[in-house]
C-alpha cells in the first residue's frame, strides 16, 4: 500500500524554517516558484519550509511513537539526532551495531540493512546510506518543500518583525537588544508518500519483511497523520507558533505508486479522483481517495468515483489513522 497526500495549510506569522542569520536579522527560508501569467510563467521568490525540515519533524514523532510502543529505536535516533549510521565514527559499540559493520565488511549487504533496521524503526522508515559499508536503505517516507499554492503566490508575504530585549531594572547598563524575526504567511501547500508497504521489509539486495512490521506499518502511518493533523512541524515554534489551519487535503492509497495531484492546482481534489480513475481503469489497481475539505474549496468531489475507485470524505484528518487498512505481500 502506497500512500500520497497534498494539504493546503493556511499559516500566519510563522517562523518555521530559518535560513541564516546577518547580525541581528535572521531570514526565512525562500525558494522560486514558477507561477502562471498572462501569455506565460514567471519565477516568484517565495516563503518556504524545505523537505528536510518536515523529514526531521516526522522522524522526531516517529522516534517518540515508536517508543512509546516498544518497537526498536537505535541511541542516536531516540534522541532526535538523526544522522543515522552514515559513517563507522558515528557507530555506536552496541552487538548489533557490529554484525552490521562486519556484514558490510563481507559483502553480505542484504543482512546488514536487516540487522539495522531490525534494530531502528526510525531507519527503517527514515533510510540510512553507510558509506564506510556501502549499505544504503532509501527513506520510505518522502515530503516536499512546503510552498505557496500557485494560484495565490501573490497573497504570500515575507515581513522582518522587530523585537527588542531589555533591562528596566538596570538601565545604567543601558543594554538593549534590538533584533529582527522575519516571519511569513502564505497558503502553503505540503506534499508527500509513504510507501506503507516498504516499512519493515528489506529492500537493497531482495524483499525480506520483519516479524512486526504490521505494528510498524500502524505506527509510520500514525506518525503521519498525528505529524499532519497537529501541524507538528517546524522550528521557532516556542515564540513563533502560527495560526494554523488546515483548508484543505487529499490522500490516495493504492498497491503501486500513484501521487495525488498536488494542492497547487486549483481543483486538486477533483483531479485526483479522475486521474485515479483513470490509474485503475489501465493499470487494473484499486485506488482509494480520502480528502478533506475545511474551507476555500469550491466544488464539491464525487463521493464515490467509479468502480475502483473509492472517494471518501473525512471528518477529520485524524480518521485517516483509522480508515486506512493495507495488505502487503
Ligand atoms: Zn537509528
Amino acid at each position: 500500500m502506497f500512500l500520497s497526500f497534498s494539504l493546503r495549510v493556511l499559516v500566519d506569522a510563522e517562523a518555521l524554517n530559518m535560513v541564516e542569520s546577518t547580525g541581528n536579522y535572521t531570514k526565512h527560508r525562500r525558494a522560486p516558484l514558477v507561477v502562471p501569467v498572462e501569455g506565460g510563467f514567471e519565477i516568484r521568490y517565495v516563503p518556504a519550509v524545505s523537505g528536510e525540515s518536515l523529514a526531521h519533524a516526522y522522524q522526531a514523532i516517529l522516534a517518540e511513537l515508536a517508543k512509546e510502543r516498544k518497537l526498536p529505536v537505535c541511541e542516536r535516533c531516540a534522541t532526535g539526532e538523526f544522522l543515522k549510521h552514515a559513517e563507522d565514527e558515528i557507530f555506536g559499540d552496541s552487538e548489533w551495531e557490529k554484525q552490521v559493520q562486519s556484514y558490510a565488511k563481507n559483502k553480505d549487504f542484504h543482512s546488514a540493512e536487516k540487522t539495522l533496521i531490525t534494530n531502528c524503526m526510525v531507519e527503517d522508515v527514515g533510510g540510512f546510506l553507510y558509506t564506510n559499508g556501502n549499505v544504503k536503505r532509501t527513506s520510505r517516507a518522502a515530503f516536499g518543500y512546503m510552498l505557496p499554492a500557485r494560484d495565490f503566490a501573490q497573497a504570500a508575504a515575507v515581513e522582518p518583525q522587530f523585537h527588542v530585549r531589555h533591562v528596566p531594572s538596570q538601565p545604567e547598563r543601558g543594554k538593549q537588544m534590538i533584533y529582527y524575526v522575519e516571519t511569513s504567511s502564505a497558503l502553503y501547500v505540503l506534499s508527500g508518500y509513504l510507501d506503507i508497504c516498504g516499512v519493515g521489509c528489506t529492500s537493497m539486495i531482495r524483499r525480506e519483511c520483519l516479524q512486526d512490521a504490521d505494528k510498524r506499518r500502524e505506527t509510520a502511518l500514525k506518525a503521519l497523520v498525528l505529524m499532519l493533523a497537529n501541524q507538528l512541524y517546524g522550528a521557532k515554534r516556542s515564540r513563533f507558533l502560527p495560526a494554523w489551519t488546515v483548508a484543505s487535503a487529499v490522500f490516495a492509497a493504492a498497491k503501486s505508486p500513484f501521487m495525488v495531484t498536488p494542492g497547487h492546482v486549483k481543483d486538486y481534489i477533483d483531479e485526483t479522483i479522475k486521474r485515479a480513475k483513470a490509474y485503475s481503469k489501465n493499470f487494473g489497481d484499486e485506488v482509494f481517495i480520502y480528502y478533506y475539505i475545511r474551507e476555500g474549496y469550491d466544488k464539491s468531489p464525487a463521493e464515490s468515483g467509479g468502480e475502483k475507485v473509492a472517494a471518501n470524505k473525512l471528518g477529520q484528518i485524524e480518521e485517516l489513522a483509522g480508515m486506512l487498512k493495507w495488505k502487503c505481500s
